[in-house]
Protein backbone atom coordinates (compact mmCIF):
# COMPACT_ATOMS: atom_id res chain seq x y z
CA UNK A 1 0.00 0.00 0.00
CA UNK A 2 1.38 3.22 -0.58
CA UNK A 3 1.22 6.26 2.22
CA UNK A 4 0.74 9.31 0.57
CA UNK A 5 -2.66 10.73 1.34
CA UNK A 6 -4.01 14.11 -1.00
CA UNK A 7 -5.65 16.78 1.25
CA UNK A 8 -9.42 16.22 1.98
CA UNK A 9 -10.32 20.05 2.41
CA UNK A 10 -14.16 19.77 2.73
CA UNK A 11 -14.18 16.84 4.83
CA UNK A 12 -12.11 15.26 7.66
CA UNK A 13 -13.66 11.70 7.25
CA UNK A 14 -12.17 11.18 3.43
CA UNK A 15 -8.97 9.48 3.03
CA UNK A 16 -8.10 9.79 -0.70
CA UNK A 17 -4.42 8.40 -0.84
CA UNK A 18 -2.95 8.42 -4.35
CA UNK A 19 -0.89 5.81 -5.76
CA UNK A 20 1.66 5.23 -8.70
CA UNK A 21 -0.03 3.01 -11.48
CA UNK A 22 0.74 -0.18 -12.57
CA UNK A 23 2.80 -1.11 -9.66
CA UNK A 24 2.36 -4.84 -10.04
CA UNK A 25 5.20 -6.92 -11.53
CA UNK A 26 2.05 -9.53 -13.15
CA UNK A 27 1.99 -6.83 -15.99
CA UNK A 28 5.79 -7.62 -16.74
CA UNK A 29 4.84 -11.29 -16.30
CA UNK A 30 2.32 -11.67 -18.80
CA UNK A 31 3.78 -9.20 -21.10
CA UNK A 32 1.10 -6.70 -20.68
CA UNK A 33 1.95 -3.01 -21.35
CA UNK A 34 1.26 -0.56 -18.56
CA UNK A 35 -0.49 2.03 -20.69
CA UNK A 36 -2.83 4.38 -18.65
CA UNK A 37 -5.16 5.49 -21.37
CA UNK A 38 -6.29 1.25 -22.32
CA UNK A 39 -9.49 1.22 -20.21
CA UNK A 40 -9.01 -3.04 -19.46
CA UNK A 41 -5.26 -2.23 -18.54
CA UNK A 42 -6.74 0.76 -16.01
CA UNK A 43 -8.81 -1.53 -14.52
CA UNK A 44 -6.76 -4.94 -13.92
CA UNK A 45 -4.32 -2.20 -12.68
CA UNK A 46 -6.61 -0.86 -9.93
CA UNK A 47 -7.68 -4.77 -9.39
CA UNK A 48 -4.02 -5.68 -8.85
CA UNK A 49 -3.68 -3.03 -6.70
CA UNK A 50 -6.29 -4.00 -4.35
CA UNK A 51 -5.28 -7.87 -4.68
CA UNK A 52 -1.73 -6.38 -3.53
CA UNK A 53 -3.67 -4.99 -0.41
CA UNK A 54 -5.46 -8.11 0.37
CA UNK A 55 -2.05 -10.63 -0.44
CA UNK A 56 -3.97 -12.45 -2.44
CA UNK A 57 -1.71 -15.25 -4.20
CA UNK A 58 0.17 -15.02 -7.03
CA UNK A 59 -2.18 -17.39 -8.85
CA UNK A 60 -5.36 -15.78 -8.31
CA UNK A 61 -3.71 -12.07 -9.88
CA UNK A 62 -2.50 -14.09 -12.73
CA UNK A 63 -5.97 -15.44 -13.27
CA UNK A 64 -7.41 -12.26 -12.80
CA UNK A 65 -5.39 -10.20 -14.83
CA UNK A 66 -6.71 -11.70 -18.09
CA UNK A 67 -10.27 -12.99 -19.27
CA UNK A 68 -10.60 -16.82 -19.27
CA UNK A 69 -11.94 -16.89 -22.57
CA UNK A 70 -12.85 -14.24 -25.10
CA UNK A 71 -15.06 -15.04 -28.41
CA UNK A 72 -14.77 -13.01 -31.53
CA UNK A 73 -16.86 -13.90 -34.37
CA UNK A 74 -17.71 -12.53 -37.84
CA UNK A 75 -21.12 -12.78 -39.29
CA UNK A 76 -23.28 -11.85 -42.39
CA UNK A 77 -27.01 -10.09 -42.46
CA UNK A 78 -29.00 -9.70 -45.08
CA UNK A 79 -29.84 -5.47 -45.29
CA UNK A 80 -32.73 -4.03 -46.61
CA UNK A 81 -31.67 -3.33 -49.72
CA UNK A 82 -30.49 -7.05 -50.73
CA UNK A 83 -27.00 -6.64 -50.32
CA UNK A 84 -24.81 -8.75 -47.21
CA UNK A 85 -23.33 -6.63 -44.89
CA UNK A 86 -20.41 -8.83 -42.31
CA UNK A 87 -20.43 -8.13 -38.99
CA UNK A 88 -17.95 -8.19 -36.07
CA UNK A 89 -19.23 -9.47 -32.36
CA UNK A 90 -17.98 -10.25 -28.86
CA UNK A 91 -18.25 -11.85 -25.94
CA UNK A 92 -15.54 -11.84 -23.48
CA UNK A 93 -15.96 -14.09 -20.48
CA UNK A 94 -13.96 -12.65 -17.50
CA UNK A 95 -14.43 -15.26 -14.57
CA UNK A 96 -16.14 -17.48 -13.45
CA UNK A 97 -15.68 -18.86 -10.03
CA UNK A 98 -18.30 -17.47 -7.91
CA UNK A 99 -21.35 -18.49 -11.04
CA UNK A 100 -22.38 -18.36 -14.40
CA UNK A 101 -21.09 -15.08 -16.16
CA UNK A 102 -23.03 -12.26 -16.47
CA UNK A 103 -23.04 -9.27 -18.65
CA UNK A 104 -24.39 -7.02 -20.89
CA UNK A 105 -24.11 -6.94 -24.43
CA UNK A 106 -23.65 -2.94 -26.29
CA UNK A 107 -24.33 -2.58 -30.00
CA UNK A 108 -22.45 0.62 -30.51
CA UNK A 109 -19.59 1.47 -33.59
CA UNK A 110 -17.18 2.44 -31.29
CA UNK A 111 -17.13 -1.82 -29.60
CA UNK A 112 -13.61 -2.74 -28.92
CA UNK A 113 -12.11 -6.01 -27.46
CA UNK A 114 -10.17 -3.94 -24.56
CA UNK A 115 -13.21 -2.05 -23.91
CA UNK A 116 -15.18 -5.47 -23.63
CA UNK A 117 -12.60 -6.96 -21.98
CA UNK A 118 -12.56 -3.97 -19.19
CA UNK A 119 -16.32 -4.34 -18.59
CA UNK A 120 -16.15 -8.04 -18.34
CA UNK A 121 -13.70 -7.70 -15.49
CA UNK A 122 -15.97 -4.85 -14.16
CA UNK A 123 -18.74 -7.06 -14.12
CA UNK A 124 -16.72 -10.04 -12.21
CA UNK A 125 -15.75 -6.91 -9.17
CA UNK A 126 -19.63 -6.15 -9.21
CA UNK A 127 -21.15 -9.40 -8.51
CA UNK A 128 -18.72 -10.18 -6.66
CA UNK A 129 -18.73 -6.62 -4.41
CA UNK A 130 -23.17 -7.41 -4.18
CA UNK A 131 -22.78 -10.93 -3.50
CA UNK A 132 -24.89 -12.39 -6.27
CA UNK A 133 -23.49 -15.96 -7.45
CA UNK A 134 -22.30 -14.77 -10.64
CA UNK A 135 -19.15 -14.17 -12.76
CA UNK A 136 -18.69 -11.71 -14.77
CA UNK A 137 -19.02 -11.83 -19.19
CA UNK A 138 -19.55 -8.59 -21.66
CA UNK A 139 -20.54 -8.60 -25.31
CA UNK A 140 -21.15 -6.31 -28.17
CA UNK A 141 -21.14 -6.10 -31.78
CA UNK A 142 -19.72 -3.48 -33.86
CA UNK A 143 -22.35 -1.30 -35.35
CA UNK A 144 -24.45 1.58 -34.80
CA UNK A 145 -27.93 0.34 -34.29
CA UNK A 146 -29.50 3.68 -35.10
CA UNK A 147 -28.90 3.00 -38.56
CA UNK A 148 -30.12 0.01 -39.01
CA UNK A 149 -34.32 -0.52 -39.81
CA UNK A 150 -36.35 -2.53 -37.25
CA UNK A 151 -36.12 -5.35 -39.42
CA UNK A 152 -32.00 -5.15 -39.71
CA UNK A 153 -31.71 -5.10 -35.59
CA UNK A 154 -33.62 -7.75 -35.29
CA UNK A 155 -31.53 -9.78 -37.89
CA UNK A 156 -28.34 -8.45 -36.50
CA UNK A 157 -29.48 -9.61 -32.86
CA UNK A 158 -30.86 -13.02 -34.04
CA UNK A 159 -27.68 -13.97 -35.84
CA UNK A 160 -25.44 -12.73 -33.47
CA UNK A 161 -26.84 -15.25 -30.49
CA UNK A 162 -26.82 -17.67 -32.83
CA UNK A 163 -23.37 -17.21 -33.69
CA UNK A 164 -22.16 -17.38 -30.28
CA UNK A 165 -24.98 -19.79 -28.91
CA UNK A 166 -22.62 -22.62 -27.85
CA UNK A 167 -20.84 -20.12 -25.93
CA UNK A 168 -24.14 -19.28 -24.03
CA UNK A 169 -26.52 -20.48 -21.80
CA UNK A 170 -29.03 -20.04 -18.85
CA UNK A 171 -25.84 -22.08 -16.33
CA UNK A 172 -23.11 -20.91 -18.06
CA UNK A 173 -23.28 -17.31 -19.52
CA UNK A 174 -26.09 -14.91 -19.40
CA UNK A 175 -26.16 -11.52 -21.59
CA UNK A 176 -27.75 -8.96 -20.71
CA UNK A 177 -29.27 -5.22 -22.12
CA UNK A 178 -26.26 -2.36 -22.47
CA UNK A 179 -26.16 0.41 -24.23
CA UNK A 180 -27.68 0.26 -28.32
CA UNK A 181 -30.00 -3.12 -26.72
CA UNK A 182 -32.84 -3.08 -24.98
CA UNK A 183 -35.58 -5.15 -23.88
CA UNK A 184 -36.79 -5.83 -27.50
CA UNK A 185 -33.29 -7.17 -28.56
CA UNK A 186 -33.65 -9.29 -25.42
CA UNK A 187 -36.94 -10.49 -26.62
CA UNK A 188 -35.20 -11.67 -29.99
CA UNK A 189 -31.84 -13.18 -28.27
CA UNK A 190 -34.61 -15.24 -26.19
CA UNK A 191 -36.14 -16.37 -28.82
CA UNK A 192 -33.38 -17.18 -31.26
CA UNK A 193 -31.67 -19.03 -28.51
CA UNK A 194 -34.88 -21.36 -27.33
CA UNK A 195 -35.49 -22.21 -31.01
CA UNK A 196 -32.12 -23.47 -31.67
CA UNK A 197 -30.82 -24.88 -28.58
CA UNK A 198 -31.37 -28.63 -27.24
CA UNK A 199 -30.90 -30.93 -24.56
CA UNK A 200 -32.25 -31.68 -21.28
CA UNK A 201 -32.00 -27.65 -20.05
CA UNK A 202 -34.08 -26.70 -22.63
CA UNK A 203 -36.95 -25.75 -20.58
CA UNK A 204 -35.02 -23.25 -18.74
CA UNK A 205 -33.49 -21.77 -21.76
CA UNK A 206 -35.36 -18.09 -21.44
CA UNK A 207 -33.30 -17.46 -18.69
CA UNK A 208 -30.06 -17.66 -21.08
CA UNK A 209 -31.03 -13.51 -21.22
CA UNK A 210 -31.86 -11.14 -18.54
CA UNK A 211 -33.08 -7.85 -19.12
CA UNK A 212 -36.19 -9.45 -21.37
CA UNK A 213 -39.88 -7.84 -21.52
CA UNK A 214 -42.07 -8.79 -18.31
CA UNK A 215 -44.53 -10.54 -20.56
CA UNK A 216 -41.33 -12.70 -21.75
CA UNK A 217 -40.36 -14.01 -17.90
CA UNK A 218 -38.32 -10.45 -17.30
CA UNK A 219 -38.98 -8.61 -13.54
CA UNK A 220 -40.54 -6.10 -12.54
CA UNK A 221 -38.32 -3.11 -11.57
CA UNK A 222 -35.25 -4.39 -14.12
CA UNK A 223 -35.77 -1.17 -15.96
CA UNK A 224 -35.13 1.74 -12.91
CA UNK A 225 -32.73 -1.15 -11.31
CA UNK A 226 -29.41 0.51 -12.24
CA UNK A 227 -30.68 4.41 -11.30
CA UNK A 228 -32.59 3.28 -8.37
CA UNK A 229 -28.93 1.31 -6.47
CA UNK A 230 -27.57 4.87 -7.60
CA UNK A 231 -29.79 6.98 -4.81
CA UNK A 232 -29.60 3.42 -2.31
CA UNK A 233 -26.12 3.53 -2.53
CA UNK A 234 -26.31 7.56 -1.74
CA UNK A 235 -28.46 7.43 0.68
CA UNK A 236 -26.58 5.21 2.83
CA UNK A 237 -23.25 7.11 2.20
CA UNK A 238 -23.91 10.47 1.52
CA UNK A 239 -24.68 11.14 5.87
CA UNK A 240 -20.81 9.96 6.37
CA UNK A 241 -19.87 12.78 4.44
CA UNK A 242 -22.38 15.36 6.09
CA UNK A 243 -24.88 15.05 3.13
CA UNK A 244 -28.42 13.87 3.05
CA UNK A 245 -30.31 12.66 0.19
CA UNK A 246 -33.33 15.08 1.26
CA UNK A 247 -31.26 17.93 0.55
CA UNK A 248 -28.80 17.72 -1.43
CA UNK A 249 -28.42 19.45 -5.22
CA UNK A 250 -26.88 17.24 -7.95
CA UNK A 251 -26.43 17.60 -11.83
CA UNK A 252 -26.85 14.74 -14.03
CA UNK A 253 -24.31 14.00 -17.22
CA UNK A 254 -26.79 11.63 -18.86
CA UNK A 255 -30.26 11.54 -18.82
CA UNK A 256 -31.04 8.21 -20.42
CA UNK A 257 -32.29 4.97 -18.87
CA UNK A 258 -29.70 5.17 -16.00
CA UNK A 259 -29.20 9.32 -16.04
CA UNK A 260 -32.93 9.42 -15.90
CA UNK A 261 -34.34 6.84 -13.45
CA UNK A 262 -31.22 8.27 -10.77
CA UNK A 263 -32.85 12.09 -11.06
CA UNK A 264 -36.35 10.97 -10.69
CA UNK A 265 -35.60 9.10 -7.74
CA UNK A 266 -33.37 11.37 -6.17
CA UNK A 267 -35.98 14.25 -6.51
CA UNK A 268 -38.89 11.83 -5.25
CA UNK A 269 -36.32 11.48 -2.11
CA UNK A 270 -36.39 15.55 -1.64
CA UNK A 271 -33.07 15.85 -3.59
CA UNK A 272 -32.40 18.84 -6.19
CA UNK A 273 -31.21 17.94 -9.68
CA UNK A 274 -30.26 21.64 -10.72
CA UNK A 275 -28.91 20.45 -14.07
CA UNK A 276 -28.69 17.91 -16.86
CA UNK A 277 -26.45 17.56 -19.70
CA UNK A 278 -26.48 14.61 -22.64
CA UNK A 279 -25.65 14.71 -26.05
CA UNK A 280 -27.77 17.53 -27.51
CA UNK A 281 -27.13 19.97 -24.77
CA UNK A 282 -27.68 21.23 -21.07
CA UNK A 283 -30.33 22.33 -18.98
CA UNK A 284 -30.27 23.90 -15.45
CA UNK A 285 -32.51 25.51 -12.90
CA UNK A 286 -31.59 27.14 -9.92
CA UNK A 287 -34.95 25.47 -8.00
CA UNK A 288 -34.73 22.15 -9.60
CA UNK A 289 -35.47 20.47 -12.36
CA UNK A 290 -38.41 18.77 -13.15
CA UNK A 291 -37.15 15.43 -13.44
CA UNK A 292 -40.50 13.80 -14.51
CA UNK A 293 -41.29 16.85 -16.95
CA UNK A 294 -37.69 16.24 -17.96
CA UNK A 295 -38.22 12.27 -18.58
CA UNK A 296 -40.94 13.05 -21.30
CA UNK A 297 -39.28 15.63 -22.82
CA UNK A 298 -36.37 13.52 -23.45
CA UNK A 299 -38.51 10.26 -24.82
CA UNK A 300 -40.04 12.99 -27.28
CA UNK A 301 -37.52 14.63 -28.40
CA UNK A 302 -34.10 12.40 -28.37
CA UNK A 303 -31.90 14.56 -25.69
CA UNK A 304 -32.81 16.96 -23.09
CA UNK A 305 -31.77 20.34 -25.34
CA UNK A 306 -34.59 22.56 -25.96
CA UNK A 307 -36.22 21.50 -22.93
CA UNK A 308 -35.31 25.27 -21.73
CA UNK A 309 -38.79 26.34 -24.32
CA UNK A 310 -40.83 24.82 -21.57
CA UNK A 311 -40.26 27.70 -19.70
CA UNK A 312 -39.18 25.91 -16.74
CA UNK A 313 -34.85 25.71 -17.45
CA UNK A 314 -32.58 27.73 -18.71
CA UNK A 315 -29.90 26.08 -21.66
CA UNK A 316 -26.48 25.86 -20.67
CA UNK A 317 -22.99 25.19 -21.66
CA UNK A 318 -20.89 22.21 -21.02
CA UNK A 319 -18.44 24.61 -19.36
CA UNK A 320 -21.16 25.63 -17.42
CA UNK A 321 -22.49 22.51 -16.72
CA UNK A 322 -19.47 20.87 -15.38
CA UNK A 323 -18.08 23.77 -13.38
CA UNK A 324 -22.02 24.05 -11.12
CA UNK A 325 -21.93 24.25 -8.09
CA UNK A 326 -23.65 20.65 -6.69
CA UNK A 327 -23.25 18.18 -3.85
CA UNK A 328 -23.36 15.35 -6.42
CA UNK A 329 -21.98 15.09 -9.80
CA UNK A 330 -23.65 11.80 -11.00
CA UNK A 331 -21.86 10.63 -14.17
CA UNK A 332 -24.26 8.52 -15.93
CA UNK A 333 -23.41 8.16 -20.08
CA UNK A 334 -20.25 6.55 -21.17
CA UNK A 335 -17.25 5.71 -20.79
CA UNK A 336 -14.16 7.72 -19.38
CA UNK A 337 -15.69 11.05 -19.75
CA UNK A 338 -14.18 12.95 -16.85
CA UNK A 339 -10.28 13.73 -18.36
CA UNK A 340 -8.18 16.00 -16.65
CA UNK A 341 -9.92 18.97 -17.67
CA UNK A 342 -13.28 18.11 -16.55
CA UNK A 343 -12.07 16.92 -13.40
CA UNK A 344 -10.29 20.64 -12.86
CA UNK A 345 -13.58 22.85 -13.87
CA UNK A 346 -16.17 20.70 -11.68
CA UNK A 347 -17.22 22.06 -8.48
CA UNK A 348 -19.21 18.79 -6.46
CA UNK A 349 -18.23 16.94 -3.30
CA UNK A 350 -18.90 13.57 -4.46
CA UNK A 351 -18.84 11.95 -7.50
CA UNK A 352 -21.35 9.13 -8.30
CA UNK A 353 -20.42 6.95 -10.92
CA UNK A 354 -23.55 5.33 -12.20
CA UNK A 355 -22.03 4.50 -15.37
CA UNK A 356 -18.91 1.71 -16.31
CA UNK A 357 -15.58 3.32 -15.56
CA UNK A 358 -16.72 7.34 -16.38
CA UNK A 359 -13.52 9.05 -14.82
CA UNK A 360 -10.20 8.63 -16.17
CA UNK A 361 -7.23 7.79 -14.02
CA UNK A 362 -5.95 11.65 -14.61
CA UNK A 363 -9.34 12.33 -13.49
CA UNK A 364 -9.04 10.89 -10.50
CA UNK A 365 -5.84 12.15 -9.48
CA UNK A 366 -7.66 15.98 -10.02
CA UNK A 367 -10.96 14.90 -7.96
CA UNK A 368 -9.11 13.41 -5.20
CA UNK A 369 -6.77 16.29 -4.84
CA UNK A 370 -9.62 18.55 -4.87
CA UNK A 371 -10.74 16.30 -2.09
CA UNK A 372 -13.63 15.23 -3.97
CA UNK A 373 -15.21 11.65 -2.84
CA UNK A 374 -15.78 9.29 -5.63
CA UNK A 375 -18.41 6.53 -5.07
CA UNK A 376 -17.00 3.89 -7.58
CA UNK A 377 -18.91 2.13 -10.62
CA UNK A 378 -18.25 -1.13 -8.77
CA UNK A 379 -20.70 -0.26 -6.13
CA UNK A 380 -23.04 2.54 -7.75
CA UNK A 381 -24.02 0.80 -11.07
CA UNK A 382 -24.84 -2.69 -9.85
CA UNK A 383 -28.24 -2.34 -9.21
CA UNK A 384 -28.38 -3.37 -12.81
CA UNK A 385 -27.22 -6.56 -12.42
CA UNK A 386 -28.84 -7.56 -9.01
CA UNK A 387 -32.19 -6.99 -10.11
CA UNK A 388 -31.05 -9.34 -13.33
CA UNK A 389 -30.16 -11.97 -10.75
CA UNK A 390 -33.87 -11.77 -9.49
CA UNK A 391 -34.92 -12.13 -13.21
CA UNK A 392 -32.85 -15.12 -13.25
CA UNK A 393 -34.05 -16.53 -9.89
CA UNK A 394 -37.80 -15.96 -11.03
CA UNK A 395 -37.23 -17.84 -14.39
CA UNK A 396 -35.28 -20.72 -12.83
CA UNK A 397 -38.07 -20.94 -9.94
CA UNK A 398 -40.58 -20.49 -12.27
CA UNK A 399 -42.12 -17.65 -10.02
CA UNK A 400 -42.83 -13.96 -10.50
CA UNK A 401 -41.75 -11.56 -7.61
CA UNK A 402 -44.09 -8.32 -6.84
CA UNK A 403 -42.06 -4.86 -7.45
CA UNK A 404 -42.37 -4.36 -3.59
CA UNK A 405 -40.11 -7.34 -3.24
CA UNK A 406 -37.57 -6.38 -6.26
CA UNK A 407 -36.96 -3.36 -4.72
CA UNK A 408 -36.63 -4.35 -0.86
CA UNK A 409 -34.40 -6.78 -2.06
CA UNK A 410 -32.62 -4.38 -4.21
CA UNK A 411 -31.99 -2.25 -0.97
CA UNK A 412 -30.92 -4.74 1.06
CA UNK A 413 -27.98 -6.11 -1.62
CA UNK A 414 -27.22 -2.38 -2.58
CA UNK A 415 -26.93 -0.94 1.42
CA UNK A 416 -25.16 -4.18 2.32
CA UNK A 417 -22.76 -3.52 -0.51
CA UNK A 418 -22.14 -0.08 0.29
CA UNK A 419 -21.32 -0.75 4.11
CA UNK A 420 -18.87 -3.37 2.86
CA UNK A 421 -16.85 -0.80 1.36
CA UNK A 422 -17.15 1.80 3.63
CA UNK A 423 -15.64 -0.84 5.96
CA UNK A 424 -12.55 -1.57 3.77
CA UNK A 425 -11.99 2.09 3.43
CA UNK A 426 -11.26 2.41 7.40
CA UNK A 427 -9.87 -0.91 7.50
CA UNK A 428 -6.93 -0.14 5.27
CA UNK A 429 -7.72 3.48 4.89
CA UNK A 430 -7.62 3.72 1.31
CA UNK A 431 -9.81 5.98 -0.99
CA UNK A 432 -13.35 4.44 -1.76
CA UNK A 433 -12.55 3.21 -5.39
CA UNK A 434 -9.68 0.53 -4.25
CA UNK A 435 -11.92 -0.12 -1.05
CA UNK A 436 -14.62 -1.53 -3.66
CA UNK A 437 -12.59 -3.78 -5.45
CA UNK A 438 -10.88 -4.87 -1.91
CA UNK A 439 -14.84 -5.83 -0.61
CA UNK A 440 -15.10 -7.49 -3.85
CA UNK A 441 -11.72 -9.25 -3.54
CA UNK A 442 -11.97 -10.91 -0.16
CA UNK A 443 -14.90 -12.92 -1.51
CA UNK A 444 -13.32 -14.21 -4.47
CA UNK A 445 -10.11 -14.04 -2.73
CA UNK A 446 -12.31 -16.88 -0.51
CA UNK A 447 -13.41 -18.61 -3.23
CA UNK A 448 -10.30 -19.34 -4.84
CA UNK A 449 -8.78 -20.44 -1.38
CA UNK A 450 -12.00 -23.10 -1.39
CA UNK A 451 -11.92 -24.15 -4.44
CA UNK A 452 -8.12 -24.34 -5.42
CA UNK A 453 -7.12 -24.70 -8.96
CA UNK A 454 -8.05 -27.82 -11.15
CA UNK A 455 -6.18 -30.63 -11.12
P1 LIG B 1 -28.57 5.10 -22.48
O1 LIG B 1 -28.16 4.84 -23.89
O2 LIG B 1 -29.99 4.94 -22.08
O3 LIG B 1 -28.12 6.60 -22.06
C1 LIG B 1 -26.88 7.10 -22.37
C2 LIG B 1 -26.88 8.60 -22.09
O4 LIG B 1 -25.57 9.11 -22.37
C3 LIG B 1 -27.85 9.40 -22.97
O5 LIG B 1 -28.50 10.36 -22.18
C4 LIG B 1 -26.93 10.09 -23.96
O6 LIG B 1 -27.43 11.32 -24.42
C5 LIG B 1 -25.71 10.31 -23.10
N1 LIG B 1 -24.52 10.60 -23.89
C6 LIG B 1 -24.03 9.87 -24.91
N2 LIG B 1 -22.96 10.51 -25.43
C7 LIG B 1 -22.79 11.62 -24.70
C8 LIG B 1 -21.87 12.70 -24.75
N3 LIG B 1 -20.89 12.72 -25.63
N4 LIG B 1 -22.01 13.71 -23.85
C9 LIG B 1 -22.99 13.69 -22.94
N5 LIG B 1 -23.88 12.70 -22.84
C10 LIG B 1 -23.78 11.69 -23.73
O7 LIG B 1 -27.59 4.17 -21.60
P2 LIG B 1 -27.78 3.72 -20.09
O8 LIG B 1 -28.37 2.36 -20.07
O9 LIG B 1 -28.43 4.81 -19.32
O10 LIG B 1 -26.27 3.55 -19.65
C11 LIG B 1 -25.48 4.66 -19.25
C12 LIG B 1 -24.19 4.13 -18.63
O11 LIG B 1 -24.49 3.30 -17.51
C13 LIG B 1 -23.32 3.27 -19.56
O12 LIG B 1 -21.98 3.48 -19.20
C14 LIG B 1 -23.72 1.86 -19.19
O13 LIG B 1 -22.72 0.90 -19.49
C15 LIG B 1 -23.89 2.03 -17.69
N6 LIG B 1 -24.71 1.00 -17.08
C16 LIG B 1 -25.99 0.79 -17.49
C17 LIG B 1 -26.75 -0.16 -16.85
C18 LIG B 1 -28.19 -0.39 -17.22
O14 LIG B 1 -28.85 -1.16 -16.52
N7 LIG B 1 -28.72 0.29 -18.22
C19 LIG B 1 -26.20 -0.93 -15.83
C20 LIG B 1 -24.90 -0.68 -15.41
C21 LIG B 1 -24.16 0.29 -16.04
Amino acid sequence: MTTTQSQASHNASIVAPSRSHFGSQVFDELGMERDPNNLYLQTIDAVLHACEILELPHHVQIILAQPKNEIMVHFPVLMDDGHHRLFKGYRVQHNNACGPYKGGIRFHPEVSLDDVKSLAALMTMKCSLVRIPFGGGKGGVKVDPRTLSKEELRRVSRRFISAIETQVGPDYDIPAPDVGTNAQVMAWFADTYMNISSGPNRGDSQAVVTGKPIEMGGSLGREKATGQGVIDVLAELLPELNLSISTCTAALLGYGNVGSWAAKLLAERGGKVLSAFDHTGGVYNEHGLDTLALDEWVKNHGGVAGFEKEGAADAISIDEFYSMDVDVFIPAALEQMITEDRARQMNCKVVAEAANAPTTPAGERVLMEKGVEILPAILCSSGGVTVSYFEWVQNKTHMAWDIERVDEELNRHMVLAARRVQLARHRFNVDMRTAAYIAALENLGKVYAMRGIFP
